[in-house]
């Protein structure tokens, strides 16, 4: 069965789309056949796996001109990885959709023909909680939530878990945390201030790893490397390896 997950948190900067690309990457080179759909405006995910932000069709004309996502997905340079762009057109979606009949669930809908073909669907979304978030909680199959180890990391949160707490009473969907990945440790006191916060809240839903700052994951997002050839050795490509083999074990349970 595939497993469809959304990487939400409606703050910015919080790793979400680092998160999801090498999440991506790792678990494509372990075998598996991975998508990646770019639901946010600033489509960093897009740059970072293509370093093409002009690619067509995108997630927009899925949402808006009914593309079909079949034609839509592209293959990366990397083995098993495929990607649904994103575009700057998306930051439109919330008003050219606002008035379309069952809005919420047109990505779960343009994405039922195709996801059986992938082993893993990763959702990055955008820093807010409009209709292109709302279609990611809807088309998945469960969530993760990552959060920066920075001040008031918590403080975003409650609105999140309000959101999905709406979402499932109102549109009978049941959203399960598939985990929490926590991100940006500095080592600092702080860090482990709020990392032993996030634990207090989430409990074991919190993977084991945790994430580094470490500059290699930045340049290689912005050089489009794949972390993991970029700096096998870094901090920062070590913890993320663990991190997918701890994703595949709670996923597939080996
Ligand atoms: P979001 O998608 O939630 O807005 P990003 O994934 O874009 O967050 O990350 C925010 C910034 O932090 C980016 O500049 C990214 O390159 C950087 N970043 C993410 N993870 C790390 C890390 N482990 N070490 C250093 N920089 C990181
Ligand atoms: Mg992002």
């Amino acid at each position: 069965m595939v497993k469809v997950y959304s990487l939400l948190n409606n703050k910015g900067g919080v790793t979400k789309t680092t998160t999801t690309v090498n999440l991506a990457y790792g678990l494509a080179r372990e075998g598996r056949r991975v998508l990646v759909i770019d639901t946010d405006a600033q489509s960093n995910s897009t740059y970072s796996l293509l370093g093409d932000l002009d690619r067509e069709p995108t997630l927009f004309e899925v949402l808006i001109s009914g593309t079909k996502m079949a034609d839509a997905i592209i293959p990366t340079n990397q083995e098993n990885l495929f990607l649904i762009p994103g575009s700057i057109n998306l930051s439109a979606a919330d008003l050219l959709m606002a008035s379309a009949a069952g809005r919420e669930r047109k990505l779960a809908r343009a994405l039922a023909p195709v996801k059986d073909e992938f082993d893993y669907v990763l959702i990055d979304t955008p820093p807010n909680l409009g209709v292109l978030t709302v279609n990611a909680f809807i088309a998945c199959t469960d969530v993760i939530i990552p959060i920066a180890l920075t001040t008031y990391a918590l403080i975003g949160i409650s609105i999140l878990e309000s959101t999905m707490q709406e979402l499932r009473e109102n549109l009978d969907v049941e959203l399960p945390v598939f985990g929490v990945v926590a991100n940006l440790d500095d080592h600092t006191r702080l860090s482990a201030d709020v990392l032993a916060a996030v634990r207090e809240h989430f409990g074991d839903l919190v993977f084991n790893t945790v994430i580094p700052r470490n500059i290699k994951v930045e340049e290689a997002h912005n050089q489009i490397a794949c972390l993991y050839d970029y700096a096998p050795n870094s901090t920062g490509a070590q913890a993320y390896t663990k991190l997918v083999k701890e994703v595949l074990q709670r996923a597939e349970g080996n």
